[in-house]
């Protein structure tokens, strides 16, 4: 025991309170038909918060303060990160990046906590995979689309969801290689 032990003590203490902000802030606006953005600093203060519309958020104001920061936005239509979110968590140098839906919670960070300098590669690499994991979930509801006609009512939803699995997969398979951790929970207790 001793002095040495209360930098340690302070710090675990407001990385608790970090994590209660974050959960508490997540389970706020997951629900939410437009999506808000909020900036939440190591203490565990929500120092920014601001609200878009039903598909996207200008964060512009927000950019600034995400630095060393975590940031958060939710998706009220579902799906992981999109490329431009990628883009904004390495331009920002946010610390973390959380997306909340009404079923999941989505984390990007750097490793160790630190942007790598390469880390642009990272957002590159999804953009061009987003593209093609795109043409690959049209392709694929052609496919059985064309032995089951009364699925083109669905096109949007089903094409949608499909790219959404593929892209989740393609950031777990590849953001470490980039130098970045990829995380997706599901929110206990609920039901799709
Ligand atoms: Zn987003």
């Amino acid at each position: 025991m001793g002095g040495g032990n209360s930098n340690f003590d302070k710090n675990a203490h407001e990385g608790k309170l970090m994590r209660e902000t974050i959960k508490k802030q997540g389970n706020k606006i997951r629900n939410q038909d437009f999506e808000t953005l909020c900036v939440i600093d190591r203490y565990g203060d929500i120092v920014g918060e601001v609200d878009g519309s039903g598909h996207s958020v200008r964060s512009d104001e927000l950019d600034e303060l995400a630095r060393g920061n975590i940031e958060m936005h939710n998706h009220p239509n579902e799906g992981t990160f999109s490329p431009s979110d990628v883009l904004k968590h390495i331009e920002n140098g946010s610390l973390e990046t959380h997306v909340v839906s009404r079923s999941w919670n989505y984390l990007i960070r750097p490793k160790g906590g630190r942007h790598p300098e390469y880390g642009l590669r990272f957002y590159q690499a999804y953009r061009e995979a987003d593209d093609r994991l795109h043409k690959k979930a049209e392709m694929d509801f052609i496919m059985q689309a064309k032995d089951n006609p009364e699925m083109w009512s669905q096109y949007d939803k089903w094409v949608l969801k499909r790219w959404d699995d593929y892209c989740h997969e393609w950031l777990q398979n590849n953001a470490s290689k980039y130098g970045y951790e990829y995380r997706r929970t599901s929110v206990k207790g609920r039901k799709k």
